[in-house]
């Protein structure tokens, strides 16, 4: 199997066949992400993918789940995400579901005949880079997308019945914002209704645009306090009938999971201890987060 590249998974898809079919991401803009930085996007030719796939097929011939990789395979015009499809089906026989990240511009990007076709090819579980539903937030981030424009093409997902998880970013707000933040998030969360709601925290690494805004004092970095308190405030507000809720991501100090709405107190009361175990002079500085 031939990666370039650093490779990025989402940690539920630690059992899937990993098959890259584009190098970098196509956006590589937004202000806090060092993830594609050092390479320059580009797809892979699907002879290379068709190869890796005999490969792959030859060590595990019974996988049921293939991630595409990598930062926002979507973008991959429709005919070429059939093509890769049709050739994962002739040998996967086995394989229900072809997930990947995908952005709200990718999204967009497609017809609904597209997203048609393309979930009866099993492509399902897109992980979405919401982050916020907040607009100040998501222009300061330079994510590409308003809180409106994804509402939209969440809606058409949704209608299509490709799965999403909405991947959400605690402190991205920075500091004094959090409470806000979580408000406008979770009312997002309860218009677009994503099947699965995984929440990381905001890492600021050197070299990013952020990271510049941080040191010339644009940007002020929230609190671990004012972080932990914006997820309970999240929680709180979500208002869906069964969604998952994963915050175990390795950028988390305090790591919780489980189902809304039944779970919600659970969570917020393991948030508390987490709070109460960490003390408030600890929580009161602003975490440094250098890996994810
Ligand atoms: S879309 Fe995702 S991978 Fe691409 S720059 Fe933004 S956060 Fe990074």
């Amino acid at each position: 199997m031939k990666y370039e590249g650093t490779t990025y998974r989402p940690p539920p898809e630690a059992d899937s066949l990993l098959l890259q079919v584009t190098v970098g991401c196509a956006h590589n803009r937004c202000r806090f992400c060092a993830m594609y930085r050092d390479v320059q996007f580009r797809p892979v030719p699907l002879a290379q993918i068709e190869a890796d796939i005999e490969e792959a097929w030859g060590i595990n011939p019974r996988a049921e789940r293939i991630f595409l990789v990598n930062g926002d395979a979507l973008v991959l015009p429709t005919q070429a995400l059939e093509a890769i499809a049709g050739k994962i089906h002739k040998r996967f026989t086995e394989c229900r579901t072809i997930s990947m990240y995908a952005s709200i511009r990718n999204i967009r990007a497609k017809s609904d005949r597209e997203l048609a076709a393309l979930k009866a090819l099993g492509v399902d579980d897109l992980y979405v880079g919401v982050e916020s539903g907040w607009d100040r937030v998501l222009a300061r981030i330079d994510k590409g997308h308003t809180a409106a424009e994804a509402e939209r093409q969440l809606a058409r997902l949704n209608q299509a019945g490709i799965n999403h998880v909405a991947n959400l970013m605690l402190g991205v707000a920075g500091q004094c914002s959090g409470q806000a933040n979580a408000r406008r998030t979770a009312d997002f969360i309860n218009r677009t209704g994503p099947g699965v709601i995984w929440v990381g925290t905001l890492a600021i690494f050197e070299g990013t645009e952020l990271h510049a805004d941080m040191v010339a004092g644009r940007f002020v970095p929230a609190t671990e306090l004012e972080i932990l308190e914006e997820e309970k405030a999240l929680i709180d507000a979500i208002e869906l009938d069964d969604v998952r809720f994963y915050g175990v991501h390795p950028t988390n100090t305090v790591r919780i999971s489980g189902r809304l709405p039944q779970d919600k107190t659970k969570m917020i009361a393991a948030i508390d201890a987490g709070i109460e175990t960490f003390g408030p002079e600890t929580l009161s500085t602003a975490f440094s987060r250098t890996s994810l």
